[in-house]
């Protein structure tokens, strides 16, 4: 997938290049000088923290955490082991950038994985890297050989008295393990599913000890902040939207791809960086933060930023910045139907609601888009819903919830058409 990038973590990264993920590529773009830097100066761990809670870096995996206040959590004197985990097990339709920054700059991971451990006082991290991406396992694996050997991973680091090491551990291709108490159980080697909160992975996480859990690209912002200052990462975003962001664009435009944009561009640029709509079709929808976030019309989203507090504002999230762009000629019954299908396949069922919750929206919109919708089905499925949000171990539940509450919201008219009529009313739909 081609990056496209005016940021942060692809700065002077030539993804045309074979080499570009090497260790002496990074190095030669200024890699690793961030944590020389702390370490031959041995600056306080505070001073790290203040840093990167002044760039303003929100966690870049969904829920947009303030990153510097999460590693604040991470109990100092604590006597045991304790540990970093990344969640690089990117699962849930539309995501596709964790991948990329693992491919093209695995070491800005690594870097920022070390930094975090530096700087919380841990000696052993795992990324946790969804299962069915094998060559970029291999790839990072190939990374962590080169760090080590260039002494950045393991005892006495750069000849210090800090030591950390970090493994990749291959996940097991399950949406759920995503979700971080399911991904420390499945990194445990047990079932991967999630864990009732409280206790939180800060206190009691992986073999229930401390715990810091941040997303790829969360720990691969870390080293720019560090090596040029957090004010030069704010000042790429917006208050409180720090930094560059990359976006998973992927649907009806003529450049899917990732795109590394400040925080705050309208999302008017960012449609015309992809190439704009494929075939001049005109836009229809957009779900700006992978599927679970709420969609969007079209022409609500032309007057959007993209950035954590516009689109919340709007009625969405930002989530981890998978931009799904449909057109036109999008049924939008059909659309919801595959989306309920995945989060009914990918439910745990742990909890009854979602168990059987995702089963019966996933075929209440089924029936509705094959022509056996019911007068009641939209009142079921908003009941439906209803009874599942808020009321199970995790969010995958809400998640399932969420588009079909704003699919029958925003294109309401497309679901009573298919009940009424027993047929689609888009003319010319993709499928
Ligand atoms: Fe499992 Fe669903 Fe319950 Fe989450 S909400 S724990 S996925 S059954």
């Amino acid at each position: 997938m081609a990056v496209y990038s005016s940021g942060v973590i692809f700065e002077g990264v030539d993804t045309s290049n074979p080499d570009c993920w090497t260790l002496a590529s990074y190095q030669a773009r200024g890699g690793y000088s961030a944590l020389k830097r702390l370490i031959e100066n041995q600056v306080p761990q505070d001073e790290v923290i203040a840093e990167v809670k002044n760039s303003s870096l929100r966690g870049r995996g969904g829920a947009g955490f303030p990153t510097g206040l999460k590693w604040s959590f991470m109990p100092r004197s604590f006597p045991g082991d304790k540990y970093i985990v990344c969640n690089s097990d990117e699962g849930e339709p539309g995501t596709f950038k964790d991948r990329d920054i693992m491919w093209f700059n695995p070491h800005a991971l690594i870097e920022g994985m070390i930094i975090a451990a530096y700087t919380m006082g841990v000696k052993r991290g795992y990324n946790y890297i969804h299962g069915e991406i094998f060559e970029v396992y291999q790839r990072f694996e190939a990374a962590l050989d080169e760090a080590r050997q260039a002494g950045l991973l393991g005892e006495r680091i750069l000849g210090s008295e800090f030591s950390f090491d970090l493994f990749a551990h291959h996940g097991y291709g399950a949406y759920i393990c995503g979700e971080e108490t399911a991904l420390l159980e499945s990194l445990e080697g047990k079932k991967g599913q999630p864990r009732f909160k409280p206790p939180f992975p800060a206190s009691f996480g992986l073999y229930g000890k401390p715990t810091t859990i941040n997303n790829t690209e969360s720990f691969a912002s870390v080293p720019f902040i560090l090596r040029d200052g957090a004010t030069k990462f704010l000042e790429a975003g917006k208050p409180n939207n720090g930094g560059t962001k990359l976006f998973s664009i992927s649907g009806h435009v003529n450049r899917p791809g990732n795109y590394e944009i400040p925080l705050g561009t309208p999302f008017a640029t960012l449609l015309e960086m992809a190439g704009g709509m494929r075939n001049g079709a005109k836009l229809k929808a957009v779900i700006p933060g992978g599927s679970s976030a709420p969609v969007l019309p079209g022409d609500v989203m032309m007057d959007l930023t993209m950035d954590y507090d516009a689109i919340s504002k709007a009625g969405s999230m930002l989530g981890s910045g998978a931009v799904i762009v449909m057109d036109e000629n999008v049924c939008m019954v059909k659309a919801l139907e595959r989306l309920a299908y995945f989060y009914h396949e990918e439910s745990c069922g742990q909890c009854t609601p979602c168990r059987e919750g995702t089963g019966w929206l996933y075929r209440v919109v089924h029936r509705i888009e094959n022509g056996q919708g019911r007068a009641d089905d939209l009142d079921l499925l908003s009941s439906v819903g209803n009874n599942m949000a808020g009321r199970t171990i995790c969010a995958l539940a809400d998640a399932a919830v969420f588009p079909v509450r704003s699919f029958t919201k925003h294109f309401k008219h497309e679901f009573e058409h298919h009940i009424e009529h027993k047929r689609c009313m888009v003319e010319h739909r993709w499928f």
